[in-house]
């Protein structure tokens, strides 16, 4: 028997250390197409940005593997998985047995067709190779631009900023970070983004790359060119699961599993954001590419691999993001429209706050600005908490465990007052 982890991050460590609280013994093998040990992939905007140096965005320490008697095969690609004969095969023409296998290949960026996209000095930002790509040619870059506003967007064109760089960013939506504010919260962090002096244009996209061999120019839907050094494609990340559907895993937008992070098929699991795993709010499956929760489901997924039986409660989606100085904070359903929903907000001194309300739980919020409160509410979607006796009082600043009923109060802090 032996344990293979396709996939070298999060969720992989989630795995890795719950397998080693079982099993000491059975062998990990641990492959990955990146070259590096294990990294906090959110700092690459750090790290773009010139705030922090590759030796401080280990995840874990560099005797992580050694200490866990894992073996590594980095800067391996997995190119197929052979089921009946339980075995992988490399892009190096490698055979990989496996007893238990891990499908743990995170996301890819989503890039629509757009004509001259084989141009050079058009990157994607999503790994450590793509931010020391566009690390080596800022000294020449005077204008780049952003395709896409979300999480992934902003966060290379404030690192960008902060070397210098002018930027552009385009966006479809009518607003920044749409998939999960609305217009109001949009608004106070595109308005924080200008007055900083990122260009925003939004309602429209880039149809073609221009240039000559390397892109030096985007022409918009609206036909209008914008001069550039560089683009950047950050309109979205996909689960990266095309190969596996070739062996016969069931993937519908992401490997489909089951709360023990099972798939369709016996001994092998996925976790992270490859998978579309349970929903802890709405029930059913549904992709959800944060940290947190690939880190949770690789740990459940190592936990059933070594025979312990545990479940996963279902992903809570939380982002929590500083973009130039402002700090925003969205969780669970924060931005969808239904019947059975009912939205609260208030906005004061530029700080805005949002509970959304399923009969008498929270299901959703956003907090822009001042978000001291944001862990609170959160907490209470997490553990669906009754709040009709506090309804009234969630928006308020000083919201907090004294507008919890008792019983709640005395569980939370453990005394009553
Ligand atoms: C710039 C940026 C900022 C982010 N900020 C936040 C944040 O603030 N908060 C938050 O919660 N999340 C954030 N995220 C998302 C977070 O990084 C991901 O949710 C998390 O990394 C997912 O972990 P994972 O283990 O599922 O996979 P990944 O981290 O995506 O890693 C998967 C690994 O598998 C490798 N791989 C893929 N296919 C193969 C193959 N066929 N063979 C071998 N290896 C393969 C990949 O190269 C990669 O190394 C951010 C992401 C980015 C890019």
């Amino acid at each position: 028997m032996s344990y293979v982890i396709i996939g070298n991050s999060v969720a992989a460590v989630g795995a890795i250390e719950a397998i080693r609280q079982i099993d000491k013994e059975v062998p990990i093998t641990v492959i990955s197409d990146e070259p590096y040990s294990v990294y906090s992939r959110p700092l690459i905007s750090e790290y773009l940005a010139g705030q922090v140096t590759e030796d401080m965005m280990g995840y874990r320490n560099p005797d992580f593997y050694e200490k866990n008697r894992v073996i590594t095969k980095l800067g391996k690609k997995v190119i197929a998985i052979d089921p009946p004969k339980k075995s992988l095969k490399l892009s190096d023409g490698e055979e990989v047995a496996y007893g238990k296998l891990l499908i743990a290949t995170g996301g890819m960026p989503f890039i629509p067709p757009m004509k001259g996209l084989d141009k050079g000095k058009i990157f994607t930002f999503i790994k450590m190779d793509d931010a020391k790509k566009i690390d080596a040619l800022v000294p020449e870059l005077r204008h780049v631009v952003v395709i896409g506003a979300g999480l992934i967007g902003l966060k290379a064109a404030e690192s960008l900023h902060h070397r210098g760089v002018k930027v552009t960013v385009v966006e479809l939506a009518n607003r920044v970070m749409a998939t999960v504010l609305d217009i109001e919260a949009g608004r106070i962090v595109q308005d924080a983004l200008e007055k900083a002096g990122i260009n925003i244009i939004t309602e429209n996209t880039v149809d073609e790359m221009l240039g000559d061999g390397e892109a030096n120019a985007v022409k918009l839907k609206d036909g209008q060119t914008i001069d550039c050094d560089a683009v950047i494609v950050a309109i979205g990340v996909i689960p990266n699961a095309a190969f596996a559907k070739e062996s016969g895993i069931a993937v519908n937008r992401g490997i489909v599993t089951d709360n023990h992070m099972r798939t369709n098929l016996p001994g092998i699991y996925a976790a992270g954001d490859v998978t579309e795993g349970p929903d802890y709010l709405n029930g059913g499956n549904r992709v959800m590419p944060i940290w947190p929760n690939a880190y949770i489901q690789g740990k459940i997924a190592g936990f059933n691999m070594a025979g312990v039986g545990r479940e996963f409660a279902g992903g809570l989606a939380v982002n929590s993001i500083e973009l130039f100085g402002v700090p925003v904070v969205t969780a669970g359903l924060s931005n969808i429209d239904s019947d059975d929903l009912e939205v609260l907000t208030r906005i004061k001194d530029g700080n805005y706050r949002k509970v959304v309300l399923r009969g008498s739980t929270i299901v959703g919020t956003v907090f822009v600005g001042a978000i001291d409160r944001a862990g609170l509410i959160t907490g209470l979607i997490r553990d669906q908490i009754d709040v009709s006796s506090m309804r009234d009082r969630l928006l308020e600043d000083d919201f907090g465990y004294i507008d919890f009923p008792v019983e709640l109060r005395k569980k939370r802090l453990g005394v009553v007052r």
